[in-house]
């Protein structure tokens, strides 16, 4: 779509491809095997097929930040800015001060990674927590738009299950070996 908008409706963002996704919960778990992660955070809305197939794999609580304030949120909430990259706006994201707590080693888990706003914005909430970062999981990373690279050098861990390198306006999409 224009504007290097990846559209992945039919299994990952209105449709959704369960037994993929639990594949990949199953190597997301391979790979953080042994970091000691007792929570999987992710925002709504799209984060959140991955993330609950990465919680049951993992066995461990998903928790996603909010991107509104709702009346069953409550008051005393962990929360960061973050730039959306599809909508071209600014948005804060909400987490209870209960699901999150300085005890926890979270893994950080989302459907795309572009510039880095979204994971930025996880980051500092798990900072705010007090919690330990194992790393982040990613099943798209588009690696021309540079977040990836600008988290890693931050060196927090990215794991991403495919990393597009270039995409074109017709369909091709090149993918990193
Ligand atoms: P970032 O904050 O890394 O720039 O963008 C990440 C967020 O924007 C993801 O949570 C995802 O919802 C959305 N996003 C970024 N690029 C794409 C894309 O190409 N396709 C779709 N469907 N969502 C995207």
């Amino acid at each position: 779509m224009p504007g290097n908008i990846l559209k992945v409706d039919s299994f990952l963002n209105h449709q959704l491809d369960i037994k993929l996704l639990y594949e990949a919960g199953k190597e997301i778990a391979l790979r953080f095997k042994g970091a000691g992660i007792t929570k999987i955070l992710t925002v709504e809305a799209s984060g959140i097929a991955l993330a609950a197939l990465c919680g049951l794999v993992m066995e461990v609580p998903v928790v996603f930040a909010k991107k509104h304030q709702t009346s069953n949120l409550d008051a005393d909430v962990y929360s960061a800015t973050v730039e959306s990259f599809t909508h071209g706006t600014t948005y804060n994201i909400r987490v209870s001060k209960k699901y999150l707590a300085s005890n926890d080693r979270v893994l950080i888990v989302d459907d795309f990674l572009a510039n880095g706003r979204a994971l930025l914005g996880l980051t500092q909430i798990v900072r705010e927590a007090g919690a330990e970062l194992a790393g982040a999981a990613i099943a798209i990373e588009k690696g021309f738009q540079g977040g990836g690279d600008m988290v890693r050098r931050k060196g927090i861990r990215v794991e991403s299950l495919v990393i597009i390198d270039k995409m074109d306006d017709e369909g091709n999409i090149k993918f990193r070996d």
